[in-house]
């Protein structure tokens, strides 16, 4: 029975030991962190002389590993399983990075799932014997802090600081090994500063710039909202309230000044696994096929807008433009500022100049012209175009031809342009209409300072580099739910202009929290550096992310703004390449089971309702439907993750969400598979159990000794096969097609196959033995704790015959090899011809690694099969894809002939 009784005293003593460990860091916190890991690792080296090395909990073995035994087993080895940090000074590095959360204060579901993915892959790639990247921080600014303490009547950061707290408390509850000490949130000084350097280094280029223009206005959170930020119908997609109109002085960040490269970069073929997000940025960026120019606008009505910009094709033609037409639905076309001119068509009593040929052209406000795609301005070239023609001739301006004949002046003259819109700032970078630079200013308290200082002499002015961060003014409450204004800070806001010395003002507004994380996967690589955003050695070395994971609701906005920031800083010579992320898993979304009373509409929980034959119904007998949604406390159909972790441990929680569904797709949440789960740890627990029995009994002659069971040496050859086998498949899964849920069940097919052979097998074959091992280590990654036992298990029994270049028998799991597939197993190479499945061989992997696209093709030719059919024909193009250990393919494009 597993009890406390039968605990024996050598585990008493081995849970104090853990406690002194777990106490050691905390002593050690002053030293070096290498020196510190040198030490644990002595310590642990001497303790585990005291007993054998790799020491399992379990003294004795009931039949079912309860989902106490677990826990236990869970509370023993949690310390250990995050111990190891041995691939430090390794050569080859992983990155996985998991979307940092923002601090709410609990975990849902969604996190869980997100962590438990980047968490398996990272312990994978650990095994791998890579350096391992995986950090962990916060996005800790933002307008729900910000409300959340004017509701409480507290700080914003106190609010921050204690939501942060308790969220990684509960990332440690479920033991996921980040590297802590990378740890930051955007909303310490010691980011932001760096965030504020940042905004300075495109400030420097051009790239944050300041203009007043017509912004959309959120009434509710009383803050400007990038077009992004807005639904469909027009309304603020975080306060649901009717977006407003108001003209406004604001800073952008030139993100056009990138877009054919942010398109192009799309086309990176390292990019890996992108699958539909590259559509979706393609869609985002658009064709960038004209270019956008901020026109200046003059009027005698008051508060007029300075700035009109307006997006078109062919900019060689600019010159000769001759007017300006803007759809009725601008915000501008207002009685006071308009007269009429003939039906349809009113005249704007303002005017825009043209730069490049310094002439004043009229704006009509018309629906008698054809606008681009999610614009309401055009520029009217009739010499250019035919619409602008026939514009043109209805408002009675006269036709001039222009004088750009030859290709070679358009393209000259092309160049010209788009020159001298770049020198005078005003744009003309190749764009879509549909484009926007990023509006980044927001009138909230809680963000990243912008940090420039305005002064009527100088004007916009940046902060000196040695007077940052520009930190936050510390704000008192005015009054019972009144919001922050930085406004009223006003000993902050007074300073001197860096430039003249005189009196000055500081910027008031705050940075779209979409800046803070459009690097913190750069600062993740040099979390501590105290001089620079991060070591440009570091991130040579550092940088790419390897494997990005996330919600798909980030997949165009922020992905776009963090892929903006790597082209920007590798124009700048920081960065090694402009893609910041190679492999992309973009997680689905876990939903619950909501009930809905059909006819008022209203969500009720699970617990409220009742079937009665086919129909579910209220208990007062209102009649309900049933949905999958999306887990929100309001439609009661979340389900809190720590009810789980009670329930079954760490691990069994962990398979739960891996398993079945694939990390990409929606998971309709159930836990009904827990069965299936428990059952499999069941025969895992079971065979290990046996396993050890067996060799307990037996003696070293007898386990050299000859078979007697007739089935023996093919029971031998199955386990060979299915070692490698699934092997092959697991780690194809995790690496190649990321459908972690896939290799979850290739590793019951191998507990199957364990399971399946004779007794003598069990007890005296060597493959057996590997495949057990096998087993368990790619059990790792996925149930770390339950793993660890099994396998010190395996290592505790008495004779062996794995040999030691496999495994290390003295060591923990996590400091084992990923296995490898055996030498003489037989790979499989997948010959296509012209894109059609034409043939598989088997080939052993020693002569497999060894093939390249020439003697494969020797190889493959020689095939009777390929000889019958194909042998005749001309291959006009070869394409060898191999990796050392895996499956090959080959496609061969042949001359088409008559009869194909
Ligand atoms: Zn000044």
């Amino acid at each position: 029975m597993w009890n406390a009784r039968t605990v024996s005293s050598r585990f008493v003593y081995r849970r104090k030991m853990a406690f002194t460990m777990q106490c050691a860091p905390h002593s050690l916190k002053l030293m070096s962190r290498c020196k510190t890991r040198r030490l644990l690792n002595n310590f642990f080296h001497q303790s585990f002389q005291l007993s054998s090395t790799n020491a399992p909990l379990s003294s004795s073995f009931p039949d079912i590993c309860s989902s106490d035994m677990k826990k236990e087993m869970e509370k023993y080895w949690r310390d250990k399983v995050n111990l190891y940090d041995l691939n430090a000074n390794a050569k080859d590095k992983f990155y996985v990075l998991s979307m940092f959360p923002y601090p709410s204060g609990a975990l849902h579901m969604g996190h869980v799932r997100v962590y438990t993915i980047s968490d398996t892959v990272a312990r994978f790639y650990r095994l791998k014997g890579k350096n391992v990247i995986h950090p962990m921080g916060w996005d800790a600014f933002g307008l729900p802090a910000e409300n959340a303490a004017i509701e409480r009547e507290t700080d914003p950061a106190v609010w921050t600081s204690k939501n942060i707290m308790t969220m990684r408390d509960q990332l440690k509850m479920l033991n996921y090994y980040f590297d802590w000490d990378r740890e930051f949130a955007t909303c310490d000084p010691d980011y932001y500063k760096w965030t504020q350097e940042l905004f300075l280094k495109l400030f420097d280029k051009g790239l944050a710039y300041q203009k007043e223009a017509y912004v959309n206005w959120d009434p509710v959170d009383q803050t400007v909202l990038a077009e992004e930020q807005i639904n469909t119908n027009r309304r603020s997609w975080r306060s649901g309230a009717l977006v407003e109109q108001k003209l406004l002085k604001q800073w952008f960040i030139r993100t056009t000044a990138f877009a054919k490269s942010l398109l192009e970069g799309l086309d990176d073929p390292t990019l890996k696994e992108w699958r539909d997000i590259i559509k979706l940025q393609k869609h985002w960026i658009g064709d960038c096929n004209g270019i956008s120019i901020d026109f200046k606008l003059i009027s005698e009505i008051p508060d007029f807008p300075k700035i009109l910009n307006i997006w078109f094709d062919m900019p060689e033609f600019v010159e000769y433009a001759k007017f300006v037409a803007i759809s009725p639905q601008s915000v501008l076309n207002r009685k006071e500022y308009t007269y009429d001119i003939d039906v349809g068509i009113k005249g704007l009593n303002a005017k825009v100049i043209n730069p490049f040929s310094g002439k004043e052209l009229p704006i009509f406000i018309t629906d008698k012209v054809i606008y681009p795609p999610w614009r309401d301005t055009r520029l009217g070239i009739p010499s250019a175009s035919m619409d602008d023609l026939k514009f043109s001739e209805l408002v009675g301006i006269p036709f001039s031809r222009h004088s750009i004949r030859s290709y070679e002046q358009q393209q000259q003259k092309l160049s010209e342009i788009i020159q001298k819109a770049k020198e005078w700032e005003i744009g003309g970078y190749p764009v879509s209409s549909r484009l926007r630079d990023w509006l980044i200013s927001r009138q909230r308290y809680w963000g990243t300072p912008i940090p420039i200082i305005h002064c009527i002499n100088c004007g916009a002015q940046p902060v000196p580099r040695d007077q940052l961060p520009v930190t936050l003014p510390k704000m008192t409450h005015l009054g019972s739910k009144k919001k922050f204004s930085i406004h009223d800070a006003k000993d902050w806001l007074q300073t001197k202009c860096p430039k003249c010395g005189g009196e000055a003002t500081r910027e008031a507004d705050t940075m779209d929290t979409f800046v803070d994380s459009s690097w913190y996967f750069l600062r993740f690589i040099d979390p501590k550096n105290t001089q620079e955003m991060f070591s440009v050695k570091k991130v040579q070395t550092d940088f790419p992310v390897d494997l990005y994971v996330g919600g798909k609701e980030h997949a165009v906005l922020h992905l776009y703004f963090a892929r903006f920031m790597s082209h920007f800083l590798h124009s700048e010579g920081l960065l090694p390449c402009r893609e910041p992320f190679r492999q992309l898993l973009v997680q689905g979304v876990v939903m619950g089971k909501t009930y809905q009373v059909i006819s008022t509409g209203k969500y009720v929980p699970e617990s409220e309702t009742i079937m009665e034959g086919n129909e579910c119904k209220t208990k007062s007998g209102e009649l309900v439907s049933s949905h999958w949604e999306k887990m929100s406390k309001s439609k009661y159909n979340g389900v809190d993750p720590f009810n789980l972790l009670n329930k079954y441990g760490i691990d069994a929680t962990r398979l739960l969400i891996l398993g079945d569904v694939a990390p990409t797709s929606t998971r309709n949440w159930s836990e009904k598979t827990i069965t299936g789960i428990n059952n499999w740890q069941n025969r895992l627990w079971k065979l290990i159990k046996l396993f050890k029995d067996e060799r307990e009994k037996i003696s070293i002659e007898e386990l050299k000794s000859e078979p007697t069971d007739s089935k023996y040496i093919e029971d031998n050859a199955y386990m060979f096969d299915s070692r490698n086998y699934f092997l092959k498949n697991v780690t194809f899964n995790i690496v190649e097609s990321q459908q972690l849920s896939v290799a979850i069940s290739r590793m019951q097919g191998l507990t199957n196959s364990l399971q399946k052979v004779g007794i003598e097998c069990k007890r005296k074959s060597r493959e057996y033995e590997r495949a057990l091992a096998v087993q368990i280590i790619m059990l790792a990654p996925f149930a770390p704790h339950f793993a660890s036992e099994l396998w010190a298990i395996f290592c505790s029994i008495k004779h062996h015959l794995i040999s030691d270049t496999e495994v290390d028998l003295n060591k923990c799991l996590f400091e084992q090899k990923w296995p490898d597939i055996d030498m003489d197993y037989n790979l499989v190479l997948h010959v296509y011809v012209n894109k059609r499945d034409f043939l598989k061989m088997k080939i052993p992997r020693c002569k497999l690694d060894l093939m390249t696209a020439d003697t494969v093709l020797e190889y493959v030719i020689l095939n009777p099969y390929y000889q019958k059919y194909s042998y005749n024909k001309n291959i006009v193009a070869v394409n060898f894809q191999s990796k050392k250990g895996c499956d090959a393919s080959l496609y061969i494009t042949m001359e088409k002939q008559k009869e194909d």
